[in-house]
């Protein structure tokens, strides 16, 4: 059975506070709530994202400039270009912002430019990349694999914890099943099982656990409901349009709406 060393609890009331910037923290008493595209597309779509979710509850930006995208054609995001933008919205909004890293070599840039790397699903296992993430000391926010089982996502964060970082926030984004019409199947029973074993915090993605605009809401309710810690979701000031994931982007009306639902559902679930 389960034998991570680090990110376990060692007694049930023990957490772990990871810190984005100096208000923002997760695991904590506020649920924080980020938003934002898929990809960063241009610097006058982050500046639209970045203007409307300011002044709302939703605390950290994202924006993919490194894509792990299924086909090689597909555009596989701005990089240092993409960087550039997210931290020129970064020092402009004074908000946090979240990019993922897919390499090792990226993390030296990615680090210096946002406040928090995000390994996505399907680098999960790449152990030599979370070895790497141990190493430095910016927060990282650790997606589930898409087929991944709890204990080797577990462990995975362990990785992570054990060369020296202790700044992980888990990420459950859905996993694989049979049924189609939802992209993937969100997990709640894994959210509830991590809270009680490990002391990391958790959040939930539920735009690449459901695929489909109009199920987001439900789902990122249902994960606070649960105890989750915030969300991750994606939003695009012309949705339709987005160059990735456009099926699952809010409007950024629809985002801003349900982070003051979040907000008022998370007060009563404390
Ligand atoms: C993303 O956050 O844009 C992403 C690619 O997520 P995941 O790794 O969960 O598919
Ligand atoms: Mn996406």
């Amino acid at each position: 059975m389960l034998n991570a060393k680090l990110a376990l609890k060692s007694q049930p009331e023990q957490k772990t506070i990871v810190s984005l910037s100096d208000t923002v923290a997760f695991g904590g008493s506020q649920i924080v709530i980020i938003g934002g595209p898929c990809a960063v597309e241009s610097l006058a779509q982050m500046e639209r994202v970045a203007t409307h979710l300011k002044p709302t509850p939703i605390q950290a930006l994202r924006g993919g400039v490194y894509k792990p995208r299924t086909s090689p054609y597909a555009f596989q995001g701005l990089g240092l270009e993409g960087l550039q933008i997210l931290a020129e919205i970064r020092r402009r909004y004074q908000m946090p912002v979240v990019t993922e890293v897919m390499s090792i070599d990226q993390i030296e840039a990615v680090a210096t430019h946002v406040d928090m790397l995000q390994v996505g699903s399907r680098n999960m296992q790449n152990f030599d990349l979370l070895k790497a993430l141990g190493k430095i000391n910016k927060p990282i926010l650790l997606k589930r694999g898409l087929a991944a089982t709890l204990e080797e996502f577990v462990y995975a964060a362990e990785y992570i914890l054990s060369h020296g970082n202790s700044n992980v926030v888990l990420c459950e984004r859905g996993i694989r099943s049979f049924d189609s019409y939802t992209r993937n199947v969100l997990d709640l029973g894994t959210v509830a099982a991590l809270k009680q074993i490990t002391h990391l915090p958790i959040i939930v993605d539920p735009s690449h656990a459901v695929g489909k605009r109009e199920l987001v809401a439900p789902l990122a309710k249902a994960a606070i409901a649960t105890g989750a810690d915030g969300l991750i979701i994606e939003c695009h000031p012309e949705p339709e349009k987005s160059v990735s994931d456009a099926q699952q982007a809010l409007s950024l009306d629809e985002m801003v709406n349900l982070s003051y639902s979040l907000q008022s559902l998370a007060a009563v679930i404390n």
